[in-house]
């Protein structure tokens, strides 16, 4: 079979063997969590266990960490009217342009504002003081730590002292950062986290809402009944994936910060070669921080969709606008917000490095790309 390089972190991850290890262990302890017995006693330990490392990765208290079923799930019940801390409520939501989907489209009030960013993806603070202003009421705030498509890292730190200043709250979507870079509360100052475990090399279909403190209560839950994770959250936990999650968590925050190093490495030596490629090679928000590991980039006049599927032929595997949703060819509202021209971002792909990533996932890479831009050079 032919070898596979896989450079699509962003969009998931390759299991940890940590992870594998511990969810495949987590599948004898059979018990209910929420049972009283020992069965049930030995799987709410695994889930107990878990809170520590994934609580560590955003700096909060395993105590205040809510499991659910993703990022996804987490947003949903983050981004809602309906959380109090004493008896302070927040009126209407304002978001960032380049929010992924699941927060633009997943949320709950009635009233959200879409907040411009700069073209290089970074949140307009100046239009957030004005929207702030404008509000005359405490307002909940959604920014990213940093975007899946893009890698740009978002001014949370300062984002969150204007929306404290204006008695609000923020929600900051760590899902890419964490692991990553700095993104814990202490440095962001944000309210709650929000994290998802198959991006830091845990199972799909487990992530969690980090509270920043144990004063912030939800009236009305989008999943009520069982009164599982502190209320916050009904239904019975998915143990073996809370603990795969937990596992994954540990190591990340163990081998982070050189995994970034090496990601940050492999990165720079393909954003330089594919320069040398094709020096009109547009790369976008080269001017802002962003993530190690993350590149976008586009080829003019060479259409994303061709290209991604040459180098998957060739073994290689990127993405193309948001890989959430891969699968549906759209345009990237990140690069729309960012007032990227359509026919550009019609050709951007994403390179994303991880904790598995080697050089050679680079020479592989620019060489495919260095055959498919030649092929379509010679066809025009
Ligand atoms: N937020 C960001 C920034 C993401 O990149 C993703 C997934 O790509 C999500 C949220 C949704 O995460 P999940 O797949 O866990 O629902």
């Amino acid at each position: 079979m032919k070898p596979r390089f896989y450079l699509d972190h962003n969009a998931t991850t390759p299991l940890r063997p940590a992870a594998r290890a511990a969810m495949v262990a987590a599948l004898e302890p059979f018990g209910n969590p929420s049972s009283v017995h020992a069965e049930g006693r030995a799987a709410r330990a695994l889930v107990e266990q878990a809170r520590g490392p994934v609580a560590a990765l955003v700096g909060g208290g395993a105590r205040n960490v809510v499991f659910t079923s993703g990022a996804t799930e987490a947003l949903a019940l983050a981004l809602r009217p309906s959380w109090r801390r004493e008896r302070q409520a927040w009126g209407g939501l304002l978001l960032s342009a380049t929010e992924h989907l699941a927060a633009l489209q997943g949320h709950d009030f009635a009233d959200a504002r879409i907040l411009p960013v700069d073209g290089d993806g970074r949140l307009d603070l100046a239009a957030l003081e004005s929207a702030l202003e404008e509000a005359g009421r405490p307002v909940m705030l959604a920014l990213q730590a940093a975007n899946n498509e893009t890698g740009v890292v978002q001014p949370v730190a300062e984002a969150a002292a204007l929306v404290h200043a204006h008695g609000g709250l923020l929600v900051c979507d760590a899902v890419q950062a964490a692991g990553r870079i700095a993104c814990g509360f202490a440095t962001t100052g944000a309210d709650m986290m929000i994290l998802s475990a198959h991006k830091i090399g845990g199972p799909k279909g487990a992530g969690a809402l980090v509270l920043g403190d144990g004063a912030l209560h939800c009236d009305r839950p989008p999943l009520r009944g069982g009164g599982q994770e502190g209320g916050f959250r009904a239904g019975t936990e998915n143990v073996p994936a809370i603990a795969g999650f937990g596992a994954a968590a540990a190591e990340a925050l163990q081998s982070g910060p050189a995994e970034a190093a090496r990601a940050a490495g492999l990165r720079d030596a393909f954003q330089s070669e594919i320069m040398a490629l094709a020096p009109d090679m547009a790369i976008f928000g080269a001017q802002a921080p962003r993530l190690p590991n993350t590149l976008c980039f586009a080829a003019p006049h060479a259409a994303a969709e061709t290209l991604l599927m040459a180098l998957d032929i060739e073994g290689v595997a990127f993405s193309s606008g948001s890989a959430c949703s891969s699968g549906k060819v759209r345009r990237s509202h990140v690069l729309e917000a960012m007032g990227v021209a359509p026919g550009l971002a019609a050709g951007a792909l994403r390179a994303s490095f991880g904790w598995n990533s080697v050089p050679g996932d680079v020479e592989a890479a620019v060489a495919a790309l260095r055959a498919a831009l030649g092929r379509i050079k010679r066809r025009a």
